[in-house]
């Protein structure tokens, strides 16, 4: 992307108080300056966000369904921008920005197909039939506030972003500071396919100073970021009693069966735990192998890692790109080598690779992880894996389930035990012969965490209905009334005792 485009894309953001470099992780160089905003500006942007909300929302389902078909068309001729953009952004290498992409414009036309029969209004069985009927609305919230990451920075957007507007809510959207960019473009697309400008806000700014402000005025929050972060969120958004969405963190294991094959479980493995570098809530983290297998599955991760390109690129020759900056270079390295000090064997990888770029890291394999190392439990957020043998299944189990998170699973092997193996395991997805695609890729299929990993779920119908009240409209009237006096009731009291009858029999 131009200079030109970017400097026109930086100019919907309001002036704020201050600005912050933004660096594009790949090079290290700096791209542009970041504005700061305050609270008072958030909270002008939300109030001007409500004033609109009512004309956004008489624009009537149909239409908004027609807007989001027609934005999937034009985000999809403008998919080689997008990925530029989360390339600059992120510094994830082309094939993972390529899955991000595809995946985030999916987002379009499957809440352009499905809105208008989720959120139509709907009959519902009168509790009284004869005298009464009901209907349920689906009416919108008002404003969404939307926090999301750097990480997947058009994803986490339009996942969230498309199913609030289709509802007929208007979004102020707080993105990370690091990526702020791709979020205005894939707006700037929206408003090409017809959205109103007023519907869809980005504000930036420091986490605290526009994350409070934010959840402090809007209606509904969907938050998507670390589990620390999130729990802040709940708390505030209870505080004012609105729902909110938490979208978190994970330490999600991956568990492989005897039968299966040691070289497609560690090319399972690889894509699983090192995708976008492994900056991605759903990778996988820790793997749980027979003993059986052990070596020989080390074996196989190494040479596989071996033949990784690691590099920068703006096309698919690399297989990895960089770690997302300098806090996620700090963090990786961090826990590799406190791993290592704690006992950890470091079979492949462990370090930086400065001469490829300032922020990459080699993807990084820990056999035999002790409990006292600070990663068994915690969420590594980058490329590192740590393998661990077992003798029995049960007790794999048993450790894949013992975790304070419980977003993303996978089990590598025959599908009839590994589907029996699923349904025991805590985890809000669970990835049989892949690491998180298979799952993650349904924009029919809820997606999100157990236990710490969050609340709520986005995609499926339940990703746009999170976004609405729920009105009943009852209606009294018809061939006979409700009764009012004691001696209505005692007439209607047979009549009455069939109908309950007759409701069981044909419910
Ligand atoms: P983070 O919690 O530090 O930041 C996320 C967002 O929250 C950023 O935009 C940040 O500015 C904002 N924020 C910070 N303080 C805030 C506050 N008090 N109120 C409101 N917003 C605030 O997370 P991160 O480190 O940028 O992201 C990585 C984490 O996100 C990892 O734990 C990862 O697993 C998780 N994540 C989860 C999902 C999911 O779908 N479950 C997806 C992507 C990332």
């Amino acid at each position: 992307m131009s200079e030109t485009s970017i400097v026109s894309l930086l100019s919907h953001l309001p002036q704020g108080q201050s600005t912050v470099p933004v660096i594009n992780p790949a090079t290290g160089k700096k791209i542009y300056d970041l504005q700061q905003l305050s609270a008072e500006q958030v909270i002008d942007a939300v109030s001007k966000a409500r004033d609109y909300q009512p004309i956004l929302a008489k624009t009537g389902l149909p239409q908004r369904q027609r807007l989001l078909l027609n934005l999937h068309d034009i985000l999809l001729g403008s998919d080689e921008k997008l990925m530029d953009l989360v390339q600059l952004e992120t510094g994830k290498s082309r094939a993972h920005a390529f899955e991000e992409t595809v995946g985030a414009i999916a987002a379009a036309s499957y809440y352009g197909k499905i809105s208008v029969k989720t959120l139509a209004r709907r009959r519902t069985r009168a509790g009284v039939p004869l005298l009464t009927k009901t209907y349920v609305d689906q009416v919108p919230v008002g404003v969404v506030g939307i926090v999301t990451p750097w990480n997947y920075p058009l994803a986490l957007t339009l996942l969230d972003v498309l199913p609030a507007l289709a509802a007929g809510n208007s979004v102020v959207q707080k993105v990370d500071n690091q990526t702020a960019l791709t979020a205005l473009f894939a707006r700037h697309l929206a408003i090409e396919a017809g959205w109103p400008e007023e519907a869809w806000t980005i504000v930036t700014g420091d986490g605290e100073t526009v994350g409070n402000a934010l959840v402090d005025s809007v209606d509904y929050v969907a938050f998507t970021g670390s589990t620390a972060t999130g729990l802040k969120v709940a708390q505030r958004a209870s505080a004012r009693l609105i729902g909110y969405s938490l979208e978190l963190g994970g330490k999600n294991p991956m568990i492989v069966l005897e039968g299966a094959k040691p070289k497609r479980a560690a090319e399972i493995a690889v894509s699983g735990a090192f995708s976008s570098a492994g900056q991605l809530c759903v990778a996988i983290e820790r793997v749980y192998v027979p003993k059986s297998m052990h070596q020989e599955f080390l074996t196989e991760l190494t040479k596989q890692i071996d033949a990784l390109e690691v590099g920068r690129s703006d096309d698919f020759s690399t297989d990895i790109g960089s770690l997302g900056g300098y806090v996620q270079l700090q963090r990786v390295s961090g826990y590799v080598s406190d791993a290592v000090a704690n006992g950890a064997e470091l079979v492949v990888g462990g370090h930086a690779l400065p001469n490829t770029g300032p922020y990459f890291y080699a993807p990084t394999v820990l056999n035999n992880v002790p409990a006292s190392a600070k990663l068994y439990r915690r969420e590594v957020f980058g490329p590192v894996l740590a393998v661990e043998p077992y003798d029995d299944l049960d007790d794999a189990i048993d450790q894949a389930n013992d975790s304070q998170y419980g977003l993303n699973a996978a089990i590598v092997g025959p599908v009839k035990l590994a589907t029996r193996v699923a349904s025991r395991l805590n985890t809000g997805s669970v990835n049989i012969n892949e690491g998180f695609r298979a799952s993650f890729a349904s924009m029919e299929s809820p997606m999100g965490g157990m236990k710490a990993s969050g609340h709520g779920r986005r995609n499926g119908p339940g990703g746009l209905l999170r976004f609405t009240e729920t009105r009943v409209i009852g209606v009294a009237g018809g061939l006979i009334r409700l009764p009012s006096r004691a001696k209505d009731y005692e007439k209607m009291a047979p009549l009455m005792r069939i109908m309950v009858k007759a409701m069981k029999l044909f419910s």
